[in-house]
């Protein structure tokens, strides 16, 4: 159904949503996915009702419960997880080419995350057949055993800045872990989302253990959370949206993982690298347009080489190419919808009204060609503290602050006060300092001389308003189970009132 090349895939989608194994009309509202660098829809097509939750749910349930599925050994399961990774690595080129088009993201940013969904679904069958449960120390007359088994039915709630990495990151060990899944995929970027459903079908996924429900948030995704057969929810979007679904889990004593928002420091000390920090502190808020949640956006300079090194950084990020995201010479993209670009540049506005500079960007750009896309110039601000709003609020945008300071001690205190806590980057020579100032920020994350950097063995988290709970690495798996305690007699001995 989607045909290659590029120019045709549009043409070949339809009206059609992912509900419980069928691919029918969804009886919700129009969603419309619209190209941000041009302004025009890709694609329209129905998105969920309340009754496709309801069905994506039971049937999700009926799939789950299905001995076709429950009963697999991990090894089978793994089986079909390496499918589904191989099938995305083989369209790695069409995800990319409609997720540019439905986020506005560079072309290499999109084949990268294409990649990295088919190592998050390798690595999760991996991580699988290799699983252990462990026979636990034995205190009495007692074998005694833990085991872990699948909640049922887990929703699976994702923004629009990353989507296929992010959908993999919770569907991968979802169904590692023997759930089905209901994906609520972002209002601006379902596109990657339906497609992904198809090739989890493609691939031999039974009917039913996959939906994918594009619809609103605070209708579809509420709705899910709400559930009662819902027995996870895994979410990542923004700290407000994440202590609302933390509300509604609680009545129903229903874990969650919350990926949040981020407001992280990127420190750059004297005794750096000062070519490699540069380059790092460009990277690490400007790539992906800053629609990052790990977007190193406050940006702490030492006194000793803030002037030359702001000298540097503005006259970089004045260089970078901005353009379509289909231009292989572009380094930031439009960002995902106009009215996104148009709340960042009220959020700058607004700092420059309280007092900030603007060392260089701080509009849209004026080059005529672009005049119909959401784009934003990589923006740098100065002359205000870390107590301002522009320090404070997550602009998810291309917009960075730097703030100068003296000592590390400091420093420290100036990092730490922030209501985030999900990432940091430290920039250093002294390897003791790095240790010393990594394990002293309150971060998820820290990166020491590099930034932007993601393994999925490895475990991610946020810290403070950032989140709940962890995502990725081995033990990922296990956060979409349930555990349970096996105690087997092994004395043959009467219980103490058996002789009653
Ligand atoms: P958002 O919170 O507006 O939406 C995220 C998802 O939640 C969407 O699918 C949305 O439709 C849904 N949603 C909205 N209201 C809901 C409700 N009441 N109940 C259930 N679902 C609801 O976030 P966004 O604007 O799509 O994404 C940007 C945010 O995501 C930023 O704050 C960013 O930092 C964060 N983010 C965090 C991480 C992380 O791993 N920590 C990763 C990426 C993005």
């Amino acid at each position: 159904m989607f045909a290659h090349p590029e120019t045709s895939v549009f043409s070949s989608w339809t009206d059609e949503i992912l509900v419980a194994g069928e691919w029918r009309r969804g009886g919700g509202d129009l969603v419309e996915s619209r190209d941000p660098a041009t302004g025009e829809v890709v694609h329209a097509f129905h998105g969920a009702s309340l009754e496709d939750v309801e069905a994506a749910v039971s049937g999700g349930l009926a799939a789950a419960r299905d001995p076709a599925w429950r009963d697999l050994l991990p090894h089978q399961r793994a089986a079909m997880l390496h499918r589904i990774g191989d099938l995305i690595e083989e369209r790695a080129d069409l995800i990319s080419a409609v997720q540019t088009a439905d986020t506005g993201k560079t072309r290499k940013e999109t084949r990268a995350l294409a990649l990295s969904a088919a190592g998050t679904f390798r690595y999760m069958a991996a991580a699988l057949e290799t699983m252990e449960e462990a026979v636990t120390p034995q205190r009495g007359g007692s074998l005694t055993m833990t085991a872990h088994e699948p909640y049922g039915v887990v929703a699976a709630i994702t923004p629009w800045n990353s989507p296929i990495a992010s959908d993999a990151q919770k569907i991968a060990p979802a169904l590692a872990a023997g759930n089905a899944v209901v994906l609520k995929p972002p209002g601006w970027a379902p596109l990657v989302s339906l497609l992904l459903g198809r090739m989890a079908e493609e691939a031999g996924l039974p009917a039913g253990l996959l939906s994918v429900l594009p619809g609103s948030g605070s209708v579809i995704g509420n709705a899910l959370v709400a559930h009662p057969k819902v027995g996870k929810v895994s979410f990542t979007g923004g700290t407000t949206t994440g202590r609302t679904i933390g509300r509604v889990a609680a009545d129903k004593v229903m874990p969650v993982t919350l990926e949040l928002g981020g407001k992280s420091p990127t420190i750059v000390f004297p005794d750096a690298d000062l070519d490699q920090a540069l380059a790092g502190v460009l990277f690490g808020i400007f790539s992906s347009s800053g629609q990052s949640c790990i977007a190193g956006s406050r940006v702490f300079v030492h006194a000793d080489v803030y002037d030359d090194f702001v000298d540097r950084l503005v006259e970089a990020t004045r260089k970078l190419r901005v353009g379509r995201g289909t231009d292989p010479d572009t380094d930031v993209a439009p960002l995902v919808h106009h009215r996104h670009r148009d709340e960042v540049a009220a959020m700058v506005d607004q700092a420059v009204s309280e007092g900030a500079t603007v060392l260089v960007g701080g509009h849209a750009p004026e080059d005529r060609e672009l005049e119909d896309g959401a784009y934003y110039l990589p923006t740098i601000l100065s002359g205000v503290t870390n107590e301002a709003t522009i320090c404070r609020d997550e602009v998810f945008g291309p917009v960075a602050v730097v703030l100068p300071f003296s000592s590390e001690e400091e420093l420290v205190t100036q990092a730490n006060d922030n209501e985030f806590g999900l990432a940091c980057g430290i920039w250093t020579g002294d390897y003791r300092r790095a240790y010393r100032v990594a394990r002293a920020i309150d971060a998820g994350t820290v990166w020491i001389n590099t930034y932007k950097q993601f393994s999925i063995s490895t475990p991610f988290s946020g810290h403070k308003a950032s989140g709940l709970g962890t995502e990725k690495g081995r033990e990922g798996i296990k956060s979409y189970m349930r555990q349970k305690s096996l105690y087997w007699d092994l004395t043959g001995e009467p219980m103490p009132w058996g002789r009653h």
